[in-house]
């Protein structure tokens, strides 16, 4: 439906108002006529009935004076006038004017108009006027009644009309007339048609229009003549009927009716006014009015109405087509969303038959678009899947049956026969249809797998990495008291694995840790886990149900033998060495963290032990743990509380025995536990990060005190690897120097190869600056490390003291002794000095000194001690060792 269509519903009601209106108007017109005919006819009616009535009474009134002039005919005048006067005729006229209603009186008159008798015994001789009946000869008065006009009676004070006819003798002698005075009201016995309806009227006229009589009375018309120009006149000459005029009494419009009482000179006239004719007609057509418009307005009521119901709809009607032109492009957009989705579409109607699918889903299990069209049963689909190898389970037929019984509300991940993992959702509409997607989710399953096996594993060894290991532990943990008797924690630090990167590469040093991995696997199959914690740090742990079920300590031992056998890699042979921490826990409320840090402390007590060594964890290493952190916090005041001192030890030229250099050594006077060795807190320093500060004290003492010697003496200072690591340290040992306005070139540094090992960033940048400057550097504790002559080549060196572990067998053993002239060799090749560390006999010394080695330090020549008393006198060869004094004996005890 548009505007057009309520268009011409409103043309065709606008027509059915014309019409109906142009039907009542017609109507009304109708009914005009038939009102006014309805008058005229009534009225007509009327007229001939009141004639009727007049005309009886006129009948009457001929008899009458019928009877009178009976009374007195004669044949000549003198009997006339006896007879008139005598008694008897009065008596008779009496009785007959008795006899009727209308008559007034009755007269006889003579020729001259004189009254010869009067029914109402007026006075006789009296001369009335005189009546048209004794003027006209040529009528036969005898016979013919005349009509007179109007008048009041002089017998009776009445309006009378006098009805007179002629009398004459037998021979036709005029003698006189006869009268009868009538109140012409009395003519019509009865108005009562004529009030039925207001305005009408009756009028009783003669033919020559003179007004006799009228009702309802006006008395000024009684005896009025018509005007000549009345169209009555013409209307009384043929003989009656009905016409309409403008009345001359009242000016209305009047339809009169005019009937002509036969045999009479009567006329008889009623007459209606048109507004009274039309009275009814009014309120009909008033009524048809107000029923027409009545009509009209609840037709318009009812065309607003629908005009506003075609204004909804045709608002509707847009809106619908909007919504369908933006339903047409969303199931455009869809149809695009669905051939170009990731995923494989399939929805299925309440009875599981495909509604739609997009070619995504067939191809995703090798079918046609059109092997699945519309209408196809979830079942076939799977049927045919199946057949083409794509199912996950045991067999097509279970796979099957399974997916046919799902709930369909479920998110599933199908691991296909293919290899594929494909993700299946099912999601329920309202109506009991189902939309599923499929989407290949193969290698996000691979990966995710990948990053779940990553963050647990170490992808070098493929051991559980640390984040596994304490979940392991956690829950071997829960079952102590339980599963388990108690849970052993095993941490394994390697020796000198740092090294093998160094010397053979990395790769190697992968090798190495893989290899290691595998034979701690081997070796420890009662372990619940083995880890790889970082770099050269692995861990196992395992829960023991009941003690003798592997010793934890012969496992240590196991482990470590298993670890330090030699590793054949690229045709090298590397040998590298283990230290282990054991904790075993008996009380399921420690935390991992307390457990590791067990572990870890008996790790740091084999580590302090040596190479290859393993340790129980004790309680007194918390203890020592504890004193640590308070030695620790003592440290950090030891500058200022000048607990601190510096001693110096001689190195002697080879030959001469002369000083070449002093070495400063540190001492710590502590004021509760007394003198503490370097070793303890040295190690302290630098995990506390206080030894860049004490170094730089060590450094500006040594400095202050080598200035007062003489020039060609030298000074050597132990640098710890940190120190060399760190930014300021190359400029804060400079300002020292400087500071005590010594030469550089006296000054040496001793580093450790763990300075190499180590090489933080900055290691190497320290060295050539320092050699820049004049610096000269050593390596300090030569052969106790593992690749010794490597680090030759990596940086050079301007000596290497050789440790005092190989000094201590060089006179005895003929292997040290070929190490150390093999050192020496190498060494001369590279030119780099050699100085032995811990002389203590001569009989080392003579071997030392054969070997070719420069330089030597030991209490043989003097032992570490306070130089307040200037340079030590070196003993003469020969001479015994002295005993070691007070400054530089380390523990009182
Ligand atoms: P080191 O650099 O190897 O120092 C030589 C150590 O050997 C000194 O022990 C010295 O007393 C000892 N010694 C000297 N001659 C003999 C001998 O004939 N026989 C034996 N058995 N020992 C001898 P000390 O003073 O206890 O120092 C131990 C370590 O502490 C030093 O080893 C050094 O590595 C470190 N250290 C000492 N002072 C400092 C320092 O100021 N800074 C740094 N970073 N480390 C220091
Ligand atoms: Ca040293
Ligand atoms: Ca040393």
């Amino acid at each position: 439906m548009n505007s057009d269509s309520f268009r011409r519903i409103l043309g065709l009601a606008g027509g059915v108002t014309l019409l109906s209106l142009l039907a009542a108007g017609v109507a009304a017109f109708k009914l005009r006529e038939d009102a006014l005919a309805e008058a005229q006819r009534q009225t007509a009616a009327l007229a001939r009935m009141l004639g009727g009535q007049v005309r009886q009474s006129a009948q009457s009134l001929d008899l009458a004076l019928n009877e009178a002039m009976a009374t007195v005919v004669t044949d000549n005048e003198e009997q006339f006038q006896k007879l008139a006067r005598s008694a008897e005729t009065a008596r008779s006229l009496s009785a007959i004017a008795d006899r009727r209603a209308a008559i007034d009186a009755i007269e006889i008159e003579d020729q001259g108009g004189v009254t010869l008798v009067n029914s109402r015994g007026r006075a006789r001789d009296w001369r009335g006027p005189l009546y048209p009946a004794r003027d006209e000869p040529g009528r036969d008065s005898a016979r013919e009644t005349m009509i007179g006009v109007p008048h009041v009676s002089d017998t009776t004070g009445a309006m009378v009309v006098d009805f007179t006819r002629r009398l004459a003798s037998s021979d036709g002698k005029f003698l006189g007339v006869a009268r009868i005075g009538v109140t012409p009201e009395a003519l019509v016995s009865t108005y009562s048609p004529l009030s039925e309806m207001p305005d009408r009227s009756f009028a009783l006229l003669t033919r020559d229009g003179s007004i006799l009589s009228r009702y309802p009375s006006t008395a000024r018309a009684i005896g009025q003549r018509l005007p000549q120009t009345s169209a009555w006149y013409g209307v009384v000459a043929g003989g009656g009927g009905v016409y309409e005029a403008v009345s001359a009494f009242d000016q209305k419009r009047r339809i009169i009716a005019v009937n002509p009482v036969p045999f009479s000179d009567l006329v008889v006239t009623v007459s209606v006014t048109r507004a009274a004719a039309l009275a009814h007609w009014r309120n009909q057509v008033l009524a048809i009015a107000v029923c027409t418009s009545l009509a009209l307005a609840i037709a318009a009521i009812l065309m607003r109405a629908l005009q506003i119901q075609f204004r909804r709809v045709a608002e509707k009607e847009a809106a619908l087509r909007a919504q369908s032109t933006a339903l047409e492009l969303s199931n455009q957009r869809f149809a695009t969303a669905l051939e170009n989705m990731s995923q494989g579409l399939v929805v299925f109607d309440k009875a599981g038959r495909v509604v739609i699918s997009n070619t995504r889903y067939a191809r995703m299990y090798a079918l046609a678009p059109e092997e699945i069209p519309p209408g196809t049963p979830a079942r076939d689909i799977l049927l045919m899947r199946s057949a083409k190898g794509f199912y996950a389970g045991q067999t097509p037929e279970a796979y099957v049956r399974n997916a046919m019984g799902r709930t369909f509300t479920d998110q599933r991940i199908d691991h296909l026969t293919d290899g594929r993992s494909i993700l299946v959702n099912h999601a329920a509409c309202p109506d009991g249809s189902l939309v599923v997607t499929h989407e290949d989710v193969t290698e996000r399953e691979q990966s995710n797998s990948r990053i779940a096996h990553m963050a647990m594993h170490d992808e070098l060894t493929q051991l559980g990495n640390r984040a596994l290991f304490l979940s392991a532990l956690q829950s071997l943990k829960r079952e102590i008291g339980d599963a388990y008797k108690h849970v052993v924690l095993l941490l394994i630090d390697l020796d000198a694995f740092k090294p093998v990167n160094d010397t053979f590469g990395h790769i190697a040093g992968d090798i190495v840790l893989r290899e290691c991995a595998q034979r701690l696997l081997a070796a420890a199959p009662y372990a619940h886990v083995v880890a790889r914690l970082g770099g050269d740090e692995f861990a196992l742990a395992w829960g023991v149900v009941d003690t003798g079920f592997v010793d934890p300590e012969s496992a240590a031992r196991r482990l470590i033998a298993e670890i330090s056998r030699p590793y054949s890699v690229h045709g090298e042979t590397i040998t590298i060495g283990a230290c282990i921490g054991v904790a075993i826990h008996e009380d399921r409320q420690i935390s991992t963290d307390d457990m590791l840090r067990r572990a870890d402390l008996a790790l740091y007590a084999a580590k302090a032990d040596g190479a290859n060594r393993m340790r129980m964890f004790a309680p007194d290493m918390e203890r020592d743990a504890v004193t640590r952190r308070e030695l620790a916090v003592d440290l950090a005041n030891a500058i200022a509380n000048d607990e601190l001192y510096l001693v110096y030890q001689p190195i002697v030229d080879a030959k001469s025995r002369q000083i070449r250099q002093m070495e400063a050594l540190l001492r710590w006077r502590h004021p509760v536990r007394g003198l503490i060795p370097p070793q303890e807190f040295v190690g302290l320093a630098e995990e506390t990060r206080q030894i860049d500060a004490l170094g730089e004290w060590a450094a500006r003492r040594a400095c202050a005190a080598a200035a007062s010697w003489p020039e060609e003496v030298g000074l050597t200072v132990n640098v710890s690897p940190l120190q060399l690591a760190s930014h300021g340290f190359v400029e804060a040992l400079t300002r020292a120097i400087d500071s005590a306005g010594l030469a550089s070139h006296r000054v040496e540094i001793e580093i450790t190869e763990t300075a190499l090992l180590q090489n933080r960033g900055n290691t190497l940048g320290s060295l050539g600056k320092l050699r820049e400057c004049g610096i000269s550097i050593a390596l300090d504790d030569f052969g106790t490390g593992f690749s010794s002559l490597s680090y030759l080549k990596q940086f050079r060196f301007d000596r290497l003291k050789i440790d005092r572990s190989f000094v201590a067998d060089v006179a005895r053993d003929a292997g040290s002794a070929a190490i150390v002239s093999a050192t020496v060799e190498l060494a001369r090749a590279f030119h780099v000095e050699i100085t032995a560390e811990g002389v203590e006999t001569p009989a080392q010394y003579d071997a030392l000194r054969a070997a070719g080695v420069g330089s030597m330090q030991g209490y043989l020549f003097g032992w570490p001690d306070d130089i307040e008393n200037g340079l030590p006198a070196i003993p003469a060869p020969g001479a015994l060792m002295r005993p070691a004094p007070l400054a530089t004996r380390i523990r009182a005890a």
